[in-house]
């Protein structure tokens, strides 16, 4: 039975169509009826010869009871809809820290060293850390949600400090609270170390978090004084939870520096079983063209996702290199010629991490069109099909059999998406509409 539709819906082949759904799938996509097209007459724009791929009538459906009640319609007006971004790899955990925590270098070191020294501080309370987490993690939930997105995987520190898994706790409470409107992933990014001896608090620490919530394993092996063997255990503790792994992998211009290989090597090796992402990848992007591509049929074949995240890594890397510096971002066409499925991410959000950040997947599709020279349908397939695709979830977008988690802006091509001249957002997540963000301009 239909309980929505989506009228004057235009899709990127300048096709309007009307969008049927039923329990948050696409049942139907036809050709907008002209009574739907009446209603915002002046707003639609030219179609292309439709070539619309469905099929049943929306609200003719001959499974739908004589006594169903009506579904709910919203007319999008000739808003351009598309698949719903996803956003692959934050930490909300740190979100909106910047004026509170400084990055007295500018660089990563900086970053992790401003973060440590805040939480050693012999004022910590654990409590106070839990409630200052979730709301700000919840002001990135919704900040991320009025932008589109509808589904956010979030890195979590654990083990450092006096905190512990309080970071785990905090977000699994987030994810609680926006249960209807987002699905939330938590990875456990458990501080180095986890090998050898003075590693045992830190596997330790990495079980709780599994316990306490996170539902994917995290790290960051470069960190390690021993790189290889912190994948191992890593993989481990996720084989052993039957989870998901997610590593920050390489993140420096370091060209020597390829745990990517290793990981590669060992998923391949043991034939894991779940979904691998390394995210990052900075090193890959330093190496030779020839490397690259060597090097990215190896990630092809162990079946690892690469999540390439451009703002932060445009702030953190290459700080204090005036001639020629570098971008830092991973080689994200070697990868794709490949077959790797690479995700675009916005990473930090306004921590000494990265300063700025609008929680927003259009402005990292349109750094990939600036920095990473994508195309902006490329740009944009990355920050939400391929996304989704990263984190495991169901295909979305305006197809028949597809979820409806979708985004309607009030732009005509995704063009002009990622290039933010935006000023109407409607997100639907399993067809109920869950945020509207106007931006209105009064000239005097
Ligand atoms: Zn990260």
């Amino acid at each position: 039975m239909v309980d929505t539709i989506l009228t004057n819906a235009l899709l990127p082949s300048g096709q309007l169509v009307d969008v049927a759904i039923t329990d948050g799938v696409i049942a139907a996509v036809t050709h907008a009826t002209p009574a739907s097209r009446e209603v915002e007459a002046g707003a639609v724009p030219t179609a292309a010869t439709p070539t619309v791929s469905a099929t049943v009538p929306p609200a003719e459906s001959a499974t739908t009871p004589p006594d169903a009640p009506a579904p709910t319609i919203h007319d999008l007006q000739g808003d351009l809809l598309l698949c719903a971004p996803a956003e692959p790899h934050a930490h909300i955990d740190k979100a909106f820290t910047a004026d509170v925590i400084a990055n007295s270098t500018g660089d990563l070191a900086g970053a992790i060293s401003g973060w440590q020294d805040h939480y050693f501080s012999a004022a910590y309370d654990q409590q106070e850390d839990f409630h200052d987490t979730v709301r700000r993690a919840s002001k990135a939930v919704e900040l991320a949600i009025s932008n589109g997105i509808t589904s956010i995987r979030s890195h979590a520190n654990v083990g450092e400090a006096n905190r512990s898994v309080t970071a785990v706790k905090a977000l699994a409470e987030v994810r609680h609270r926006y249960r209807d409107k987002l699905d939330l992933q938590i990875v456990a990014l458990i501080a180095p170390s986890v090998v050898g001896r003075q590693g045992a608090y830190g596997r330790q620490q990495l079980k709780l978090a599994l316990e306490a919530g996170a539902d994917i394993v995290g790290g960051a092996p470069m960190l390690e004084e021993d790189p290889n063997q912190a994948i191992t255990v890593l993989l481990d503790a996720a084989t052993d939870a039957g989870t998901a792994v997610d590593l920050h992998t390489d993140e420096t211009l370091d060209a020597e520096m390829l745990t990517l290989l290793e990981l590669c090597r060992q998923v391949k090796e043991r034939a894991f079983p779940h979904l691998v992402a390394a995210s990052h990848c900075v090193s890959l992007g330093v190496q030779s063209a020839s490397e690259q591509a060597r090097i990215s049929r190896e990630v092809a074949e162990a079946g690892i996702t690469v999540i390439t995240l451009p703002q932060t890594n445009l702030f953190l890397q290459a700080r204090g290199q005036t001639t020629l510096a570098p971008r830092g971002l991973t080689a994200i066409d070697a990868l794709l010629e490949a077959g790797v499925t690479v995700a675009g991410g916005g990473d930090n959000l306004q921590d000494p991490f990265n300063l700025v950040g609008r929680g927003d997947a259009l402005e990292t599709a349109s750094l990939l069109v600036a920095a990473g020279h994508q195309s902006p349908e490329a740009a944009y397939d990355l920050v939400s099909k391929c996304a989704r695709a990263a984190m495991g979830l169901p295909a979305a977008g305006v197809e028949v059999g597809m979820q409806t988690d979708l985004l309607a802006l009030d732009v005509s091509s995704v063009r002009g998406a990622t290039a933010g001249a935006v000023t109407r957002r409607r997100t639907f997540k399993d067809g109920r509409l869950i945020a509207e963000l106007h931006t209105e301009t009064a000239l005097y």
